[in-house]
Parts: structure tokens; C-alpha cells; sequence
């Protein structure tokens, strides 16, 4: 594995390379607001150690999602720093604190253990609403970039370091999931052109191995683009014919040669229920109960 380390983006902003890149933005007096926690326990560990190694001290934790991988490891940090404060955007407390909604979503029922969350108890202590919101008297602009989650949120810097989480998938996601995982397809595409106009300089994606600029992180969006237009392309193209959600599932596998275990298969199975959406919502698409199957297919 490759060892992590504390990295300077600009100014305050740092992050640590690990699986999920923890953004860290530390303050004059050594305090930092940590931007999402690891999955668990242990990683956290290795993360906190890293930080106590540059002599920074976690204040404040700034969750840009509820999907474990961001916000797995809050507990070990309210209890390792009490008096820390940990915030989110409104839509993401709810599914923070019930972290069961994660796994009801993709599963589409009560939660199944095949698909992991939290059971363990967690609170947002404050909501930080989109547009500037002061933290230790410094000023962060936070930005609704909803669509992979259904209100993630982004935050950029005071020198212009914008942590973007994962609003866009890095190429190396892209390539080894082929179809990135979108909860609101619309919405995820708005959020791109967010990230795009938006005044920033710098730009950390929640899985990466780089830092972006904008030049960079504007050839990365067109491939994200490109991504979600291509299977809006392919299902819409399947949907000549009468298909059951699972039929579009099994054949978006099967043609894109991808190997899915059961959480993969669900979620791919709730981006297509986003494309579904989607058509639904502009009547491109109309529907049918028969046979006890579900069918899509065109208007
Ligand atoms: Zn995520």
C-alpha cells in the first residue's frame, strides 16, 4: 500500500492521499477543519497519526457525503477530540445520522446487510447552508454539488482550493467502474457546470491521485460528461425495445464486460433507477405492468 502523507495544496489547504483523500485546512493556530473521515476506525488511525506527525489539531470535521467512506470513521474523532464540531448540508445530516437510508436506497427496502453501514450513533452538530459560512473566523464558501449523493457538498478554501469530493469521478474511477455510480443524473451534470464556473484555482477530487487545475479539471469533467452520456446513449437505446430495469442492468453488464459483485450489481442498478427517472421525468420513456414484470420502454 502506499504510505499516506500530509500534502500543501495552498496556503491553509492540505490533504492526505489514501484511499479517500482527506482534505485538511488548517488555521494560524495549528487547529484544522478535517473534510470527510475514512471508512473506519483503523484508517483513521493512520489518518490522525499523520496529522498529529505535522502537529495540527482537528477542531472541526466538514462531511461532504454520508457514504461511509466519507464520514465512516466521525465517532473515533469526536472521541478522540472532544469539543470537536462536525458539520454537514442539511440533506446529508439526515442520511448521517440514519445511516441505514445508504443501504435502503440501493437495496430498495430494509437495510441488507450485503450492502455495509453504520449502525453506530452519529450527529452533525451544525448546518452549513450553501454560499459563505464563517469557521474559525475564516470564510468558506460551500457549494450544493448534489447528484452522486442526493445533497453533497463541496467547500472552497479562503485561497481558492476547492474540495469537490465525489461530484466528479477521478479517470482512474471512471476506468475501473466504467459506470459511475449517480444517484441524480440531472443533477449531477449541473453540479459539473458548478464545479466549472465557479472561482477556484485548485481542485481535489474525493478519490484521485493528483490535485487538478482548472485546465485539468475541465477535461476531466468532459470525460465525466462523456461517461454519463454514453449510458443515457445506451439505455435510451435498449428502450427501443420493452425492458425491465433488470434487463437493462443485465445487458449494461454483460455488453461493458463488467464483474459486479452483489453491492456492484445495486449500484448500477440505482444509476439505471436515475436514468429511468430521468426519461420518466421528460416523457421520453413510458411504462407497463405485465406479466408481473415491470417494462420501460420509448413513448
Ligand atoms: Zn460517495
Amino acid at each position: 500500500m502506499v504510505s499516506i502523507s500530509c500534502l500543501k495544496i495552498k496556503g491553509g489547504a492540505y490533504y492526505i492521499n489514501s484511499p479517500t483523500n482527506i482534505g485538511l485546512y488548517v488555521f494560524r493556530n495549528k487547529n484544522c477543519l478535517v473534510i470527510d473521515t475514512p471508512l473506519n476506525s483503523s484508517a483513521a488511525k493512520k489518518i490522525d497519526e499523520e496529522i498529529s506527525s505535522c502537529a495540527f489539531h482537528p477542531r472541526y470535521v466538514f462531511n461532504t457525503h454520508h457514504h461511509l467512506d466519507h464520514c465512516g470513521s466521525n465517532s473515533y474523532f469526536r472521541n478522540k477530540y472532544p469539543g470537536c464540531e462536525f458539520f454537514s448540508s442539511k440533506g446529508e445530516k439526515v442520511f448521517i445520522e440514519n445511516n441505514f437510508l445508504y443501504s435502503s436506497i440501493l437495496w430498495g427496502g430494509i437495510p441488507c446487510s450485503q450492502i455495509e453501514w453504520s449502525s453506530k450513533e452519529e450527529r452533525i452538530d451544525a448546518i452549513l447552508e450553501e454560499g459563505i459560512n464563517k469557521i474559525n473566523d475564516e470564510k468558506f464558501e460551500i457549494i450544493d454539488l448534489g447528484g452522486h449523493s442526493k445533497a453533497l457538498t463541496g467547500i472552497i478554501t479562503p485561497e481558492k482550493v476547492f474540495y469537490i469530493s465525489d461530484s466528479i469521478f477521478s479517470e482512474e474511477k471512471l476506468q475501473k467502474y466504467k459506470i459511475p455510480y449517480i444517484y441524480d443524473i440531472n443533477k449531477f451534470l449541473i453540479s459539473i457546470d458548478k464545479i466549472l464556473s465557479c472561482d477556484a484555482e485548485f481542485f481535489l477530487p474525493g478519490h484521485s491521485c493528483k490535485v487538478y487545475d482548472k485546465q485539468e479539471i475541465e477535461k476531466l469533467a468532459t470525460k465525466n460528461v462523456s461517461a454519463v452520456e454514453f449510458f443515457k446513449d445506451q439505455i435510451y437505446t435498449f428502450l427501443k425495445n420493452a425492458f425491465t430495469k433488470e434487463e437493462i442492468v443485465e445487458n449494461i453488464i454483460i455488453l461493458n464486460e463488467l464483474s459486479v459483485d452483489f453491492k456492484q450489481y445495486m449500484l448500477i442498478s440505482t444509476t439505471v433507477a436515475g436514468y429511468l427517472e430521468m426519461f420518466i421525468s421528460e416523457k421520453l420513456i413510458s411504462y407497463s405492468v405485465q406479466d408481473g414484470k415491470l417494462y420501460f420502454y420509448r413513448e
